[in-house]
């Protein structure tokens, strides 16, 4: 893709999170409910601040933190995590992948609006992933393929 489409894509993406993603009511506290280091620092960077404020100031410790918090966080700050990739700094959030892939988010909590959200930003990511890993054939081949499916069921199964 031509750069300049390729960042009205993300820009377009970016505005989508923003309208579709609920921004109230915040997730009680603790955002996590194990107690060692990393967990703690989960609750002590993200909780009590609403999604849209943790995107903009994504802390770098916790691109890996999306498998600590409780269900109700992991809903909540989901849009903070996939906002974050796009960032200049961003990471690849591999505990955001895991659970996309193995169909943890498809509960009733994503609507068919959030579900297209997410199916979109799995179509951007992978190709900014691709980019991050330095275009490794391997990621590419096997990763893209799950993401892609698991961000389709998600949209097909109905409740
Ligand atoms: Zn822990």
């Amino acid at each position: 893709m031509h750069f300049l489409q390729e960042v009205f894509c993300v820009k377009s993406l970016l505005r989508q999170l923003r309208e579709v993603f609920p921004k109230e009511p915040l997730p009680e506290r603790p955002i996590t409910t194990h107690c060692c280091p990393d967990c703690d620092n989960a609750e002590k960077l993200l909780g009590g601040q609403h999604w849209p404020e943790v995107a903009d100031a994504f802390p770098p410790e916790c691109p890996a933190d999306f498998v600590l918090l409780t269900p109700v966080a992991q809903q909540y700050y989901l849009p903070a995590f996939m906002v974050s990739v796009f960032r200049s700094n961003g990471l690849p959030v591999d505990s955001l992948e895991s659970a996309l892939a193995k169909g943890r988010l498809t509960s009733a909590f994503f609507t068919p609006l959030l579900r297209a959200a997410i199916g979109r930003w799995v179509v951007e990511y992978c190709g900014r992933r691709i980019s991050l890993s330095g275009g490794r054939k391997r990621w590419q081949r096997h990763n893209v393929r799950f993401l892609l499916m698991a961000a389709s069921s998600s949209e097909n199964d109905r409740e």
